[in-house]
């Protein structure tokens, strides 16, 4: 056993370790122009990312495949502006551009870093591998952490039981109440961690008000709180 309360961490990726919306709007406003529709205001991307937060709720529900919501999702956006584009196309696009300008929230590269060693240290992500390739890629993330499991990959997403089964079942066996799972998500991270029966972590910089029916054992506004409960304080 080590010094800290805990023995294992599940890190979420996007808008946790990760400043999702940097690479967001970097590729959205990219395939805008480059699909010839001119520069997007921001009052577009947030319309975008709006309508995205939608469909991605639809996949966590199961009431969606990722194939139909990657489409879907620009296929409602372009209808609501009118604009006549191929929505495949530019998903296609879109995934390949996503993963390029990397921003790390706090310090997190270095609290990977520092941890190393100390505290396995997992990534648990959902997105397509279309993205996460070029994003674990150039954030370095493997080289920090002892193992990545991408929901792409494994056929199941968070918050579902048989994906943290998969998790489980590929790293050595710890105590349930000594796995920590961090993460922005209610719905995907902490009701993830709950099914699988490990201590949650909700990464909630801007105080968003909970209104989920979620067990949230702690909850931190900045990734460097982490060594707080990892220390017991
Ligand atoms: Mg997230």
């Amino acid at each position: 056993m080590n010094k800290y309360k805990f023995d294992a961490i599940f890190w979420d990726i996007d808008d946790t370790l990760l400043d999702f919306e940097s690479e967001e709007n970097y590729s959205f406003k990219k395939c805008f122009s480059m699909f010839g529709l001119g520069e997007a205001s921001e009052d577009l991307v947030e319309s975008y990312k709006q309508i995205n937060k939608k469909y991605w709720s639809f996949l966590s529900l199961g009431e969606m495949t990722k194939e139909e919501i990657l489409v879907e999702r620009f296929n409602e956006f372009f209808k609501k502006y009118n604009m006549h584009v191929d929505s495949k196309a530019f998903n296609y696009a879109y995934l390949t551009n996503l993963g390029i300008k990397i921003r790390f929230n706090d310090n997190s590269y270095a609290i990977l870093k520092d941890l190393k060693n100390k505290i396995k240290q997992y990534a648990l992500t959902d997105g397509t591998m279309l993205h996460k390739k070029n994003q674990l890629k150039n954030a370095k993330l493997y080289e920090v952490l002892d193992g990545i499991f991408i929901s792409e990959e494994i056929g199941s997403c968070k918050p579902n039981k048989d994906f943290f089964d998969y998790v489980l079942n590929s790293i050595p066996k710890f105590d349930l109440d000594r796995i920590l799972i961090v993460g922005d998500g209610l719905k995907t991270d902490i009701l993830g961690g709950n099914n699988a029966g490990i201590k949650t972590c909700y990464f909630n910089p801007r105080h968003k008000k909970v209104n989920e029916n979620v067990k949230i054992d702690y909850q931190i506004d900045s990734l460097n709180k982490i060594y707080d409960i990892l220390n017991g304080n």
